[in-house]
């Protein structure tokens, strides 16, 4: 079954304490559109500018994703992130977010895209998330992320999203932001009473925590030994874990904890380049074997 994501296509600055890259292709949608496309046919839902360069339409394409979704507003300005790692790149800074073409966008699905059965709202503004629920027609899993500027300017109507999804993902600085809770599983019961289903609370290279009917899943994070650049790191994470769930047979219930250690080992793949160089260069075989490694070393 298919996949669709929507949230930010953008080109990315970014700095590491040993190296700088400016204007890579990123975005939330971006790398969780390439990390669902592993596993299922995958729908982007997007906005760019004039500014944004073919080759990287060229690499959507590469990985088949279907792009009628993807707007082009020629005298626009495409979303620009830049941000900068310190030594332990689990902590990083935003320097500068310019909107661009997102701020007045207004999303328009495609006639099959409103078909979509499996829906990832990555990271973007919740009034854009809304507004592509309000045109689905019969969605059978939808997950979102956010991430904290949206709890910041933007919390009712976060808060009202999270009643209108089944699963939400964020991170533990996030959840602690949205539930003034320190401890993640305190955390996790008060994001349920918020409305979701299954809460996944991500814990950058400590792995992930889910919680959902049948209690906790806690999924280690793949044992990298070097880091290049996390960025897009959590997206690739829910791409490559809604990829799976759209790819795999039974209910989600069933396969979501797999789901997740496949989102993880693709979130792997993501850190071992700048921007999305090395989840491009992936492969399922490649990704197949990793989750074999982690199905090893957490067995016991
Ligand atoms: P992650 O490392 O998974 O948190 O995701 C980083 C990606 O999020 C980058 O590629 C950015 O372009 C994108 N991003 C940064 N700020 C925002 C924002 N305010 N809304 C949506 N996406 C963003």
């Amino acid at each position: 079954m298919s996949v669709l994501v929507v949230g930010t296509t953008a080109l990315d600055s970014i700095k590491t304490p040993s190296a700088e890259n400016p204007r890579l292709l990123g975005g939330s949608a971006s790398h969780a559109a390439i990390a669902a496309s592993f596993f299922a046919p995958t729908k982007l839902l997007g906005v760019v500018g004039g500014d944004f360069p073919a080759k990287y339409i060229k690499l959507y394409q590469k990985h088949g994703i279907e792009l009628a979704g993807l707007e082009r507003v020629k005298a626009g300005q495409t979303f620009h992130w830049s941000g900068e790692y310190e030594v332990n790149m689990n902590n990083r800074r935003t320097l500068d977010t310019v909107l661009g073409v997102i701020e007045s966008w207004s999303p328009k699905l495609p006639g099959d895209y409103k078909a979509a059965p499996y829906v990832l709202l990555a990271n973007i503004a919740p009034p854009i998330q809304h507004a592509v629920i309000d045109q689905l027609s019969r969605p059978k899993f939808i997950v979102a992320d956010t991430m904290d500027l949206w709890m910041n300017i933007m919390l009712p109507d976060l808060l009202r999203l999270l009643k209108r999804v089944d699963a939400f993902v964020l991170n533990e600085g996030e959840a602690h932001q949205l539930t003034q809770e320190d401890n993640v599983f305190s955390a996790l019961k008060k994001i349920h009473k918020l409305g979701p289903k299954y809460v996944i609370i991500k814990k950058g290279s400590h792995g992930a925590v889910l919680s959902g009917p049948k209690g906790f899943f806690i999924a280690p994070a793949y044992p990298l030994k070097k880091v290049v650049d996390p960025t897009g790191a959590g997206d690739s994470f829910v791409g490559g874990m809604i990829g799976y769930l759209a790819s795999a047979k039974g209910d989600v219930e069933k396969n979501l904890r797999r789901a997740i250690i496949h989102g993880t080992v693709t979130a792997s793949f993501c850190c071992e380049g700048f921007g999305v160089v090395a989840t491009t260069k992936a492969t399922r075989q490649a990704i197949d074997a990793r989750v074999k490694e982690l199905e090893a070393l957490a067995r016991f």
